[in-house]
């Protein structure tokens, strides 16, 4: 079981907002990857529930629910609690200690022009295209614009070395760097206080909906979950919008400009695929049967997701004592972050 949490190995924060069920986007863009590298690194997984409410806190009753949902998820694809730290974000104040003390350095054009927070400030209708506010304020709350400092906390309170990120969230990783640097600069006298982090960027491909909207969401029917029984499998991709030249087999495709195609290209073995270009440009190959090729191969690759899930799904509880145990552990290094963090600072005259 998991002890004191002593390694040599280099250590990771990852996680996951816990919003809904994950998808294959995200299985793809994150959870294999932390698969592989939790046993080359300390792994610290946090699930990230304050942060879902900076985007959606008229909804508290639909955290607890998803805070199991991304648990299982992650549970379910591989992640080992065994070697894996899982912890929930409410339950650790120390991360929003941490947030208030860097917010006291950290200047708002260096928040304002994140392109991180602008990218999902324009998703959820806060500003405009060319970045002015709609309706002044009104529609950006203070927890969202210091939304990235909170993620600082998050790097930081485990005292991480590398994040694993995509491409897109590389500029959190950033301005963690420079809250880090700012802070040993002004308080740590030439020592480095708070360890600093480096982005891992991963090779890893975008998936798209099956839409081709780059928005995936249950709502516009256009992602599989990774929780998704079979049947509904195949009518998500059924549903797959195609080369709407392709009327019926023998018209000749184009699969370059077809979504079923690229999902076959990230998970289809590589034969099939040329084999696939090939039929469907010349027609031997009709959509029907290209769609059932790749329903078979999603619920092929899910059957062992899915199996890994039901044991948690039919004992919750076996859950929340991971996540309990998992959050114990990473308040240790919390609360010892903070206690140099404050002593650094010369605000730890008063003990409680
Ligand atoms: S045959 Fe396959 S690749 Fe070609 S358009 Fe139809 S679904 Fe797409």
């Amino acid at each position: 079981m998991m002890g004191e949490p002593k390694s040599n190995r280099k250590r990771i924060l990852t996680g996951d907002r816990p919003t809904g069920k994950l998808h294959l986007g995200h299985y793809v863009g994150s959870l294999q990857n932390r698969v592989k590298l939790q046993h080359e690194y300390e792994t610290y997984l946090l699930i990230a529930d304050i942060q879902a409410l900076t985007t959606h806190w008229d909804k508290p009753e639909m955290l607890k629910q998803a805070v199991y949902d991304v648990a299982m998820d992650n549970l379910a694809v591989g992640i080992d609690p065994e070697v894996t730290t899982l912890c929930v974000q409410s339950m650790i104040p120390e991360i929003a200690e941490l947030t208030s003390i860097y917010g006291l350095f950290t200047n708002m054009n260096r928040l304002r022009h994140n392109p991180t927070t602008k990218a999902e400030a324009l998703q959820y209708g806060m500003i405009h295209e060319n970045g002015d506010l709609i309706s002044g304020f009104d529609q950006l709350t203070y927890g969202f614009f210091g939304y990235p400092l909170s993620q600082a906390a998050d790097i930081t309170f485990v005292r991480a070395h590398l994040v694993p990120v995509g491409e897109d969230q590389k500029p959190h990783v950033e301005l963690t760097r420079d809250v880090v640097n700012k802070f040993n600069q002004l308080y740590g006298g030439g020592k480095e206080i708070i360890p600093m982090p480096k982005a891992l960027i991963g090779d890893v491909p975008r998936l798209a909906g099956l839409d081709g909207d780059t928005k995936m969401s249950k709502s516009l029917g256009n992602v599989i979950n990774l929780a998704d029984p079979p049947e509904a499998v195949k009518d998500t991709v059924w549903k797959a919008i195609t080369d709407k030249d392709k009327i019926r087999k023998g018209d000749p495709g184009n699969p370059e400009i077809c979504n079923v195609f690229k999902y076959h290209k990230v998970f289809n073995q590589s034969e099939q695929i040329a084999e696939i270009e090939r039929d469907c440009k010349s027609g031997v190959l009709g959509c029907v049967e290209c769609k059932g090729r790749l329903t078979d191969i999603l619920n092929g690759m899910l059957a062992p997701i899915r199996e890994r899930r039901r044991p948690y799904e039919e004992h919750p509880e076996r859950v929340k004592e991971i996540l309990l145990e998992g959050t114990k552990k990473a308040r240790i290094l919390g609360k010892e972050t903070v206690r140099m963090v404050k002593e650094a600072m010369k605000i730890d005259y008063f003990v409680l």
